[in-house]
C-alpha cells in the first residue's frame, strides 16, 4: 500500500524517534518534532509554560510550516511582516495566524 497524501516527509519524534505517528513540529522549539504523545511530556510544553514573548509553543503542521517557509523565506523586517501578518489573519495562509508573528524571527536565525 502507497501512502496517498503527499506529506513531506515527516520528522521522527525528537523523543521516542517513532516515524509510525505524525510528528509535530515545535517552531519554539528550534523546529524540533514531537510525536502526539511526547508533545505534552517535553518539559517546554508542560501545561503553563510558555516560550518566548510569552505565548505557549503549538503544534505546528508539517505542511504549513513548509508552507510558512515559504511565505517568510524573503528578508523583510519584522515590522513589515506583523503588518502583513495582520492582514493575512483573514486568509487562508495562516490558519493559526496568532503566533505567526514569532516566526519571521526564528527562520532569520536558523
Ligand atoms: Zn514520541
Ligand atoms: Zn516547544
Amino acid at each position: 500500500m502507497t501512502a496517498e497524501l503527499a506529506l513531506p516527509a515527516l520528522l521522527p519524534c525528537q523523543t521516542c524517534a517513532t516515524v509510525d505517528e505524525i510528528t509535530f513540529t515545535c517552531i519554539q522549539c528550534n523546529n524540533l518534532a514531537f510525536c502526539d504523545t511526547c508533545w505534552s511530556k517535553w518539559i517546554l510544553h508542560i501545561p503553563g509554560a510558555v516560550g518566548w514573548n510569552g505565548k505557549p509553543h503549538e503544534k505546528a503542521d508539517p505542511l504549513v510550516v513548509g508552507r510558512l517557509r515559504q511565505i517568510l523565506e524573503p528578508v523583510r523586517t519584522e515590522e513589515e511582516h506583523e503588518a502583513e501578518l495582520l492582514e493575512d489573519q483573514d486568509t487562508t495562509w495562516f490558519g493559526y495566524g496568532r503566533d505567526a508573528s514569532n516566526h519571521p524571527q526564528l527562520y532569520g536565525v536558523y
